[in-house]
């Protein structure tokens, strides 16, 4: 049996206990730089109730030993897909009951790893939310975006050279009619978009705002959508309380996204130092990801076309960091897997230990909780849920893991879930304990 598989039937029913008193733990809280050495985290239903070396649990609490440990908030990953299961040529013809038995297992993967929390960006991924909520299916919090909304010919049209076009010749496609993306042009279907993804339960709106690497029809280069039509989308979001993000590589695309409206940039590979400062003043949230692109040129299957594009993002690496640096910009956590699944999981690990180079253990860590979780939070009113995320304070949300070792001063150790996170917690629930 493979090891997967034995882990979703390990954890396909979490323990219930009202109260879960967590002993002799040192806690990274989310946000500051010491542990807090050798205490108690008690949870009661799905809340943190007590915290600290004189924390009280009921009488009737299950007790863990977490025999000196450290007790961190769950891990958060602000950019996912879990619907993508398969490279987009493979998606248009899976049947989509293999689709969702897959995404499934993506699910529970993904809670086993620690993460308690994703934002999902972009794939018909809210029916998976209702079915992990309601407890069918293991697996973590998720924000789901719905389609994913671009331009005719935008990074969005997956659509293979000869399909016809949705609105110009009437054509549709297995992705299309599934959920993943939609592709329309003016302001009038970006709203009706816009609106259909929200009416199907997004918390926030992805829009394909640039050229990508992966895909065939459109330049790195490219600007995508008028901001008019940005303008659009984002308006018809503030009006439902929430927020759109936006895949973004070039700075002339990034500069337009922020000055209509989008707070969520996604890559941010190429940008300028006035561009920074812009993202700055505007408040937004940017969100790369390092492991995907240097990953992907050493497994050796771009094509010629998409090694050139991933080519400029990697040449654009340092300069970017230096200006993320310079202008003190708290970036999230993302790791962007999709595809097969050997790539998916292997994009997990790659992604702590290329933040490395970067960042400090301490740095990445923040990233990883507190940091990412604003982002999430900027769902508003669309958050289906209530609570902080990404600390360990009284009266947050119960999402917990226990980690062999001090991820403090190596961060790569939480890249090995199944050796070194024994104990996982999301919403007061265990999913995994091998403290026993
Ligand atoms: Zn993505």
């Amino acid at each position: 049996m493979n090891k997967i598989l034995l882990l979703c039937i390990l954890a396909a029913s979490p323990s219930l206990a009202d109260s879960v008193v967590i002993n002799n733990v040192n806690v990274f809280d989310g946000e500051s730089e010491d542990l807090i050495l050798g205490v108690s985290v008690v949870v009661t239903d799905n809340k943190i109730v007590g915290f600290g070396g004189d924390a009280i649990a009921p009488t009737d609490a299950m007790v863990i030993d977490g025999g000196g440990r450290t007790l961190m908030p769950g891990l958060i990953d602000g950019h996912t897909h879990l619907s993508i299961v398969a490279g987009p040529r493979e998606l248009q013809q899976m049947q989509w009951d293999e689709i969702g038995a897959k995404m499934g297992v993506r699910a529970t993967d993904t809670l086993m790893r620690g993460f308690t929390a994703v934002r999902d960006l972009g794939g018909p991924v809210q029916g998976l939310k209702i079915a992990v909520d309601d407890g069918t299916v293991v697996g973590p919090r998720i924000f789901p975006s719905g389609a994913i909304i671009s331009q005719t010919s935008g990074h969005g049209d997956f659509r293979e050279p000869t399909d016809p076009h949705p609105f110009l010749e009437g054509g549709s496609s297995q992705m299309q009619e599934l959920g993943y993306y939609r592709i329309v042009d003016g302001t009038d279907q970006v709203m009706a978009a816009v609106r259909e993804n929200l009416r199907k339960g997004a918390t926030q709106v992805k829009l394909m705002g640039s050229g990508g690497v992966g895909s065939e029809f459109d330049p790195i280069d490219s600007v995508q959508f008028r901001p008019e039509e940005i303008r659009a989308a984002t308006d018809v979001l503030a009006d439902w309380g929430t927020y759109a993000g936006s895949h973004l590589h070039n700075d002339a695309a990034i500069t337009r996204a922020l000055e209509n409206g989008v707070r969520s940039i996604d890559h941010a590979s190429q940008m300028t130092d006035e561009t920074m400062r812009l993202l700055k003043k505007k408040g937004a949230y940017m969100n790369p990801q390092y492991g995907w692109n240097v990953f992907v040129m050493s497994a050796g299957f771009l094509t010629e076309a998409q090694k050139e594009k991933a080519a400029i993002v990697i040449d654009n690496l340092d300069s970017n960091i230096a200006l993320i640096k310079k202008h003190n910009i708290e970036i999230t956590f993302n790791v962007d897997a999709f595809g097969g699944y050997e790539l998916w999981s292997n994009l997990y690990a790659a992604e702590l230990t290329e933040r490395q180079k970067f960042f400090s253990n301490y740095e990445i860590m923040r990233q990883l909780t507190s940091v990412t979780a604003g982002l999430l939070e900027m769902s508003g009113k669309r958050n289906p849920y209530r609570g902080k995320l990404g600390v360990i304070r009284e009266g947050a949300l119960a999402d917990l893991i226990l980690v062999n070792g001090n991820p403090m001063e190596d961060v790569s150790i939480l890249a090995d879930p199944q050796n070194n996170i024994p104990l996982i917690i999301k919403d007061g629930k265990i999913y995994k304990n091998t403290l026993r």
